[in-house]
């Protein structure tokens, strides 16, 4: 037997879902324009090495959550994230020197990760997302990639958004903290998960991320990367939260937040929001990243938004958002000549952008009368035979019924003035 669903994790966008995704897209595109990023699409495929090299070997990700497969002598994998994609187009074409620096990016589309599949959690999702690569890493872009995040929800009247913010220090001052993490769980093997045994040798950090009840007993007690950082790093932090103060971001400090990507580096921040025990989105600073595939030391900042997990908040708090408007015309046909004439007519209301419904597939006046009703619009155009002969057409207001006779080289103007 043929299954008919898609894979575990995927999921169909249906037509009735089209309207709130097309949404999304604008209010991204809105806010990009705005802010002056600019669009970029890589492949949703690229050689895995890209990913191991910048997500990192002992991340989850790379471990356990990659597509990836042969395709002749390479090794390719279906992308779960797309800050690596874009610092390798970033690198590749040159993109400082051809759009100057700051470089501001975006992009939307899907990305894959064999997850355990679970609410807000899955194997296929959408993200939206924006990149500054500078020569400079000022907080003041770390600021304006939470910003261009945070304005999005807003503008999706998603408003009680939490910036939950921390800085996890720079190739200076991190090894040493981690040292003093090793230190503090060195005593503690036998009360870690066995996950957290291995995070302890391969990645600490990861420790923080564990959601084994005994591991964030630990965590309580656990040195705070906070009090560890360098000067440096330090009044970076301190800027960045002085900047979302500025333009009244609400932040809280979430000394443990240390996201599961090997490229972060100084500030990293998830944005969440009342009664989702989900992030909506998350990001921070990768100072190293370029050089570390092969570019020249370039500071950069991003942050990437989950679309799905934005429905979902949208769908649960019943939120409206603005939907298409009712066309303004119906136009129905009765009869073979009059539906030829339909068809063109219909042309010119494209041309003078007056949106228009037609029912030219159907047949039957009642069918066409109740799809007519369903629409809403508050005009009828009626063409029937003896008007399709004498070159005319009938405009009904749907209200009240009322309805005159017009000539149909004059239908446009009659309907322009009636609204
Ligand atoms: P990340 O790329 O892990 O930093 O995640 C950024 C955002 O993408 C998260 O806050 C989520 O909104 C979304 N996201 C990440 N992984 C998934 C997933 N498996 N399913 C749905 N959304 C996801």
């Amino acid at each position: 037997m043929l299954v008919l669903r898609p894979p575990k994790g995927m999921h169909d966008i249906l037509p009735t879902s089209q309207p709130i995704w097309d949404k999304i897209r604008k209010i991204t595109k809105d806010i990009a324009d705005f802010y002056r990023f600019l669009r970029i699409d890589t492949p949703i495929v690229e050689r895995s090495d890209i990913f191991e090299i910048s997500v990192g070997e002992a991340t989850d990700i790379v471990e356990k959550q990659m597509y990836t497969f042969r395709s002749g002598n390479d090794r390719l994998t279906l992308r779960p994230e797309n800050t690596a994609s874009i610092v390798r187009a970033h690198i590749q074409h040159g993109l400082g020197y051809q759009l100057g620096y700051p470089v501001k990016l975006y992009y939307q589309g899907p990305f894959f990760r064999h997850e355990r599949s679970q609410s807000g959690r899955y194997r296929q999702f959408h993200q939206i997302g924006f990149e500054i690569l500078s020569f400079e890493n000022d907080p003041v872009y770390d600021a304006q990639i939470i910003i261009a995040g945070y304005r999005i929800l807003e503008g999706l009247k998603i408003k009680d958004c939490i910036i939950n913010i921390n800085s996890i220090g720079c190739k200076e001052c991190r090894p040493g903290f981690i040292r003093k993490l090793k230190t503090y769980y060195k005593d503690k093997h036998r009360k870690m998960c066995s996950d957290c045994r291995r995070r302890w040798s391969s990645n600490p950090l990861r420790v923080f991320d564990c959601k084994e009840e005994k591991c964030i007993v630990l965590k309580k007690s656990a040195p705070n990367i906070i009090d560890n950082l360098c000067t440096d790093c330090k009044k970076h932090f301190q800027g960045v939260l002085e900047l979302l103060e500025d333009v009244a971001i609400p932040y809280v400090l979430a000394p443990y937040l240390v996201r599961g990507l090997d490229y972060y580096t100084k500030t990293v921040f998830e944005i969440t929001t009342e009664g989702f025990d989900f992030s909506l989105g998350g990001g921070g600073r990768y100072d190293d990243l370029v050089k570390l595939m092969g570019g020249k030391e370039t500071p950069a900042v991003g942050v990437a938004l989950g679309v799905e997990r934005i429905i979902e908040v949208i769908m649960k708090r019943e939120i409206r958002l603005t939907q298409r408007p009712r066309p303004r015309v119906f136009l129905i046909h009765i009869g073979m000549a009059a539906k030829h004439k339909s068809l063109a007519l219909v042309e010119k209301f494209r041309k003078a952008n007056i949106d228009i419904i037609e029912s030219l597939g159907k047949e039957s006046l009642n069918t066409q009368i109740k799809a007519a009703d369903k629409a809403g619009s508050p005009l009828a155009l009626i063409l029937g035979q003896k008007e399709t002969y004498e070159d005319t057409i009938i405009v009904r207001d749907m209200k009240s019924g009322a309805q005159e006779t017009v000539p149909l080289a004059k239908v446009i103007s009659v309907i322009k003035k009636k609204s």
